[in-house]
């Protein structure tokens, strides 16, 4: 059985200090962490800070991005050196935004997937279709070809690790959450897609969370999937209260 992950993307909200008092408010209330993983993903300026507000405590931070070289000239990029140096955990990679308004493709995607391990860094790996994919009746193709992508070249050891986020891009931020049937469906084919790639067990282990308008109350419907294993959560992660009421229903 998997342990739920649920996961804040705070995307590009807080400043250093009001990061720094969501964290200290939620610290010591999160469940333990043989429950749920409880993660704050949370903009590169307040991860030094979260890290050691969050050390001691079962919180886990994540950053939104990384870039796949160690160093170089990647004006205005973070390399995954940087971040294992300050002790982040986990790494949001390839969301629906920075596929769109930044340049990310399926490849590098996989290279930051790549990088991220060589970096003791978990990977939370972002797929999705579009409104138009999805009425085009294309969803399958092309969360299958974002899964298969993103997973190239990694052993089935470092497979397992990898948490996959499924967010239908049109129920981003649009308060229309897939029903939790739909979700599932999804969920399912990206489980059977790693299946084909690797096998049952190595599949059955990988975490696959659902994202788009995730709330306390339609996390628990979510999470009574049988292939959902976690959220991905955006508005609904920014007040501590509700950030809360999430890891509470894992
Ligand atoms: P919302 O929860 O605000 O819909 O955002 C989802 C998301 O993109 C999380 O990464």
């Amino acid at each position: 059985s998997r342990k739920p992950i649920i996961a804040g993307n705070w995307k590009m909200n807080k400043t250093v200090k009001e990061a720094h008092e969501f964290v200290e408010a939620v610290k010591d209330k999160v469940p333990a962490p043989e429950i749920v993983d409880s993660v704050i993903a949370a903009p590169f300026l307040a991860l030094d800070r979260l890290v050691a507000d969050a050390k001691g405590s079962d919180l886990k931070i994540a950053a939104e991005n990384v870039h796949f070289e160690n160093s170089g000239a990647y004006t205005g990029e973070v390399s995954p050196v940087m971040l294992e140096d300050l002790g982040v955990q986990y790494v949001v990679i390839g969301h629906s935004e920075r596929r769109a308004m930044f340049a990310e493709t399926d490849e590098t995607v996989n290279k930051k997937v790549h990088a991220s391990f060589a970096h003791h860094l978990v990977p939370i790996v972002c797929v999705g279709e579009t409104l138009d994919e999805r009425e085009g009746g294309r969803w399958q193709a092309v969360v299958k070809n974002q899964v298969t992508k993103a997973f190239a070249g990694v052993p089935a050891d470092q497979a397992t690790a990898v948490v996959v986020a499924y967010e239908p891009i049109w129920a981003i931020g649009t308060g229309k959450t897939a029903s939790s049937e739909q979700a599932n469906e999804v969920c399912h084919f990206i489980r059977e897609t790693i299946t084909a790639l690797y096998d049952l067990a190595t599949a059955e282990q990988v975490r696959i969370q659902y994202g788009g308008s995730v709330k306390p109350a339609n996390i628990g419907e979510l999470l009574a999937q049988s292939d959902i294993d976690g959220a991905l959560v955006g508005g609904a992660s920014l007040q501590p209260e509700s950030f809360l009421a999430l890891v509470d229903a894992a």
